[in-house]
């Protein structure tokens, strides 16, 4: 059982993308993790315009059948109100929350339940000045938009020509509206050369926060390459440079960004436990001080150790609860279970919340502070308790030495 005080800078985290937001997350106060979540992403509709190569979701122009009516979904907002003061926060993801007809009604509906409301629009013509204008009126403060590469690279990722500028244009609106923008990008073979240009945007933008979500291989994202386990250390290392720029640096599905950042920011901590830089490292970090001079200030990295189902649940368009939206293991549904009952007693979350994971997550001296990613452990091995086949650690001495005493 924890206790955590999760301040809005915190959290790591999830972010169902194409779609996930934490921005805005936390309340201040201390959270129990084991009983509340403190993000529930709600996939409103599998409806969307755009067909991303990467999407989790695998959207479609239309919705699906069995998705949660206006009824229903009151219910759901309902679950997640009795969680408690202060409720989580309700993330809106989809496909596109835009596409719903009933989207104003079920904002003003959780906001007066003292919900906090976060959207994770896709940019289309949907998303207009009329829209944003009503949603800021109902309260909704935080959105999260996609962007995972410049120009082209960007474009070929939504498969839309032209969409990259609409993108950096629905950002600058939605700043202009006064939300708080949190820009979500994916690392993959076909995007990590433009991550400092990419940070570079964002500050010129005047965007502060950042979710790096680390591709996994479902749903679209099947089709395209994740990177190697050192080249994921290499590219932690860079996002851990990059945060001490001014913006606040997250990551998703890539828990071992919280052992990289650790290490780095205390040298001492439990030895050296990161791989040394590498190539990769080297020409994202010498391309991001050519553009943005040396690091002018300490890093500012989250703290908190969320993962697939611990501070994170995910429900799907037809009520279907799962640990994340990458996480294809299904807990039950909330017309037929509450969602506080499935949050709080479900075995495998459990499990997930404990760290009783195998492989080398199970003998990690991390697995609390990360744990790996449980929806890539599923993607590789079936297993959502298997060890994250992305890290690039290598046991030591020291955690085996650890593991065997507390097992004694
Ligand atoms: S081995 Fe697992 S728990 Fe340890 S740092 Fe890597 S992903 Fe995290």
């Amino acid at each position: 059982m924890e206790e955590v005080t999760v301040k809005e800078t915190d959290t790591d985290g999830p972010h169902q993308h194409s779609h996930l937001t934490h921005g805005q997350v936390g309340h201040g106060r201390a959270l129990r993790l084991d009983k509340k979540p403190i993000l529930v992403f709600w996939e409103t509709t599998k409806a969307c315009p755009l067909a991303c190569s990467h999407c989790r979701a695998q959207a479609i122009s239309h919705s699906m059948p069995g998705e949660l009516d206006s009824d229903a979904s009151r219910r759901l907002i309902e679950q997640v109100a009795s969680f408690g003061t202060p409720p989580p926060i309700l993330v809106l993801t989809g496909g596109d929350i835009m596409m719903r007809p009933d989207k104003f009604e079920l904002i003003k509906y959780a906001s007066d339940l003292g919900i906090r409301v976060a959207i994770s629009p896709a940019v289309s013509e949907h998303l207009s000045d009329k829209s944003l204008d009503e949603m800021y009126r109902l309260g909704v403060r935080s959105a999260s938009i996609s962007l995972d590469g410049i120009d082209k690279t960007h474009d070929l990722v939504r498969g839309i020509d032209g969409h990259y500028s609409h993108t950096l244009e629905a950002i600058s609106r939605l700043l202009a509206h006064g939300f708080s923008v949190q820009v979500n990008s994916t690392v993959m073979r076909t995007t990590y050369r433009d991550l400092p240009a990419v940070a570079e945007k964002l500050l010129d933008l005047g965007v502060k926060i950042w979710e790096v979500f680390f591709l996994i291989q479902v749903g679209r994202g099947t089709a395209l390459l994740e990177l190697a386990p050192d080249e994921n250390e290499d590219v932690a290392r860079f996002l851990y440079d990059v945060s001490s720029y001014g913006l606040l640096v997250r990551t998703v599905e890539a828990p071992f960004f919280r052992r990289v950042a650790a290490n780095l920011k205390e040298p001492n901590f439990a030895g050296p436990q990161i791989l040394p830089p590498g190539d990769l490292y080297r020409q994202l970090s010498n391309d991001l001080i050519s553009r943005l001079g040396k690091s002018p200030g300490p890093a500012k990295v989250p703290s908190v150790a969320t993962r697939d189902g611990k501070g994170i649940i995910f429900v799907a368009h037809n009520g279907d609860v799962y640990p994340s939206g990458f996480l294809p293991v299904s807990l039950g549904n909330i017309k037929s279970a509450e969602l506080t009952d499935i949050y709080r007693n479900h075995p495998l979350l459990h499990s997930i919340r404990e760290a009783k994971f195998s492989g080398r997550c199970g003998v990690c001296g991390y697995r609390d502070l990360c744990g790996g990613s449980r929806s890539r452990a599923f993607a590789a091995f079936g297993d959502p308790l298997a060890e994250d086949p992305a890290c690039g650690y290598l046991i030591s001495d020291l955690d085996l030495a650890e593991n065997i005493m507390g097992a004694s």
